[in-house]
């Protein structure tokens, strides 16, 4: 089979699974998982799909989707799609936070539950798959909605250039959750919503 022909099937599976292995599409179209990444390389740079861990999510575009997703699941503010951090759980649900701040709390609430979470790059606006993600906390620069301010980042370096400029601290995912949780423990916490 051409390469052409593995992608046009893999496109059409994701549209109606939402989620793919890589171990499964490399058993089912018998060709090594190396080259499943290949056949998927131009659909992630397309921004259909996002990678996770051992395999690929639909990304879901449609915008409508998420005009019913226009309250921050977490602190019930108006999300803005640029700054969304979107959990995809089990049976096609999703839930949509206001920013990674509320993205990661719910996250952490959720646990085990979260199939996967997609936030955006902060300087390309690009989607990036949350266990993929740098989380920036404690800079001085005040932007994003919900305090302690979370932003995230695709490229560690770009989030390393931002940490020298602006001052802050770089998380991975777990970390970030944990921290921002213990954050809103504090005094300083914004917000009422605790578990
Ligand atoms: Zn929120
Ligand atoms: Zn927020």
């Amino acid at each position: 089979m051409l390469p052409i022909e593995r992608q046009r099937q893999i496109r059409m599976l994701i549209q109606t699974k939402k989620t793919l292995k890589i171990s499964e599409l490399s058993e089912q179209f018998n060709v090594s998982e190396m080259t499943i990444y290949r056949d998927i390389k131009p659909l992630v740079e397309e921004g259909l799909i996002s990678k996770t861990f051992g395999g690929i999510s639909l990304v879901e575009k449609n915008e409508q989707n998420l005009s019913n997703q226009s309250q921050c699941v977490y602190c019930h503010k108006p999300n803005n799609p640029k700054m969304a951090y979107r959990l995809i759980l089990p049976d096609d649900k999703v839930e949509t936070a206001c920013c990674a701040h509320c993205g990661l709390l719910r996250h952490r609430q959720l646990g085990e539950e979260v199939l996967q979470a997609i936030c955006h790059d902060f300087f390309m606006n690009t989607t990036i798959s949350a266990p993929l993600t740098w989380y920036v906390m404690d800079t001085t620069l005040n932007i994003a909605c919900c305090q302690p301010q979370v932003l995230t980042f695709e490229n560690r370096e770009h989030a390393e250039k931002f940490v020298n400029g602006f001052g802050g601290e770089i998380y991975g995912l777990q970390d970030a959750k944990e921290v921002v949780y213990q954050k809103m423990q504090g005094p300083t916490g914004c917000c009422s919503k605790h578990n």
